[in-house]
């Protein structure tokens, strides 16, 4: 499978970047891991308008959902046509939220996408088989298992350290793991990883690669967040960037 880094700013756009969002290919299936802010133009840059099979949010925090809100508006004034509604994985909240979002009533949005509610568990999209399971973030959160001829790629999503985190990312051939804190200073807990629990986690799960991202430029240093993530694990790792490629 191949990974697209459309977005990979943490909390709202960076100067280079727009929010989380990242897509996943194989065999001609393309799923969108998560739809954050400005990433929508991304998606034409590095894939293309319709590019996309299928979607899943990982939750519903806007850096994480608000480009399928503009979204709306491609597929469904296209001027060859309204396009079909496109599967769209989600927390039961989410066709309430694009819509209120949108504008318009609960049902706004439903000509558009075709809403299925995440749970933990193990079911397929396209050709991947995803496992997804809660994570330790205050809203309603999954972090991502996605495997295809026997590849794995797993997505922390945003969450802090946890047992379904080191579970999801167990024997991952590439661990996309958030690193949203600095360490050294005194963060909030249960919300976000540091670069040190990043390279903690992905050790432990003994993954073959950490890509880290959703780092928060204006208030992070990119420098300390790898040097940090490089203390705790000594395998291969980097901060992604938008247009980064990597086959797994
Ligand atoms: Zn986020
Ligand atoms: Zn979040």
């Amino acid at each position: 499978m191949r990974l697209t880094v459309l977005g990979c700013a943490g909390s709202f756009p960076g100067p280079e970047s727009a929010c989380s969002a990242y897509l996943v290919e194989a065999d001609g299936f393309r799923l969108l891991l998560d739809f954050g802010s400005g990433s929508l133009s991304a998606l034409q840059r590095y894939a293309g308008l319709h590019a996309v099979d299928a979607i899943l949010l990982s939750h519903l925090h806007c850096d994480h959902i608000l480009d399928a809100v503009s979204y709306v508006v491609v597929r469904r004034y296209a001027p060859e046509g309204a396009y079909p509604p496109i599967p769209v994985y989600a927390p039961s909240g989410a066709p309430d939220r694009l819509a209120a979002a949108y504008g318009q009533d609960d049902v706004a949005v439903s000509d558009v996408y075709q809403f299925y509610s995440l749970q933990p568990g193990t079911f397929p999209i396209g050709p991947f088989t995803v496992t997804v399971d809660r994570v330790n973030h205050p809203v309603e959160t999954y972090g991502v298992r996605l495997e295809h001829a026997g590849r794995v790629l797993c997505y922390s999503s945003d969450t802090a350290p946890c047992d379904a985190l080191l579970r999801l990312a167990h024997g991952a051939d590439v661990f996309l793991c958030e690193a949203s804190y600095l360490d050294g200073v005194d963060n909030p807990p249960d919300l976000h990883l540091t670069g040190r629990e990043a390279g903690e986690t992905a050790t432990k799960a003994e993954v073959g690669r950490l890509l880290l991202t959703h780092l928060v430029t204006a208030w992070g240093s990119e420098a300390q967040t790898t040097d940090a993530a490089a203390s705790t694990y000594a395998g291969p790792l980097e901060v992604v960037r938008p247009g980064s490629r990597y086959e797994i």
